[in-house]
């Protein structure tokens, strides 16, 4: 069983996406991780990410090892462990331009069929229920309100404004939603959950119900 979980950022996909893979004894793939690895190589390296043929003529030198424990979620690139510095507003500012590049895109498909081939697993991103695993027997498409989400995310970081929160927020979904390839939108058989109102617990909750059915 593959359990497809998108939505847009601060949308309280991972948290949930662990809880559910925690509660069901699956593994979890982080796909954003993926993308913000990639991210950080690029800007380590001086590569331009505004600058798509530049990140496309480098996407085949990235190597990138990710763990799906749910409990010890990481990732490396070429042997580095980056789980913090993937984090950083840099890197999540510089991330969409990187993951509109369709050769960046098209590698990182190709590890996350290879890793999600023995199903069993909760796959988070922006589009595992469109593309990277159309099939899957259950699509979530998390949501919440844009207050929500900034509110949950500046928390999250701590030292960033809700108000700037909100901005950078708006323009990542902007990009993520609006890009050429792949961009982000719900299946048409995903179902939404809408998490404003809703306690993690209770997010988990429902997956794992819709996932028991
Ligand atoms: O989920 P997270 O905020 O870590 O994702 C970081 C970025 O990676 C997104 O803003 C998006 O640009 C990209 N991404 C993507 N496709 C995915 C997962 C993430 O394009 N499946």
């Amino acid at each position: 069983m593959i359990i497809a979980m998108d939505g847009p950022s601060g949308s309280g996909k991972s948290s949930a996406a662990k809880g559910v893979a925690r509660t069901l004894g699956y593994r979890y793939l982080d796909t954003g991780a993926m993308y913000r690895a990639f991210t950080w190589w690029m800007l380590e390296r001086g590569v331009d990410v505004e600058d798509a043929a530049a990140v496309a003529s480098r996407a085949g030198q990235v190597i990138v090892e990710i763990s799906t424990d749910p409990d010890a979620p990481g990732i490396r690139v070429d042997g580095t462990d980056v789980s913090e510095p993937i984090r950083t507003r840099e890197v999540t500012g510089a991330v969409s331009a990187v993951s509109r590049v369709p050769e960046v895109r098209a590698r990182l498909l190709v590890l996350q069929r290879e890793i999600m081939e023995d199903g069993g697993i909760v796959a988070e991103g922006r589009d595992i229920g469109t593309v990277v695993a159309p099939d899957a027997p259950l699509k979530v498409f998390l949501t919440a309100s844009e207050e929500a989400r900034a509110l949950r995310r500046a928390k999250e970081i701590g030292t960033v404004s809700v108000e700037t929160t909100l901005a950078d927020q708006a323009r990542r979904d902007r990009l993520d939603s609006t890009r050429a390839t792949a961009p982000m939108t719900k299946a048409d058989d995903a179902v939404e959950i809408d998490s404003s109102e809703l306690g993690l617990d209770e997010v988990i909750e429902a997956i794992v119900r819709l996932a028991k059915e």
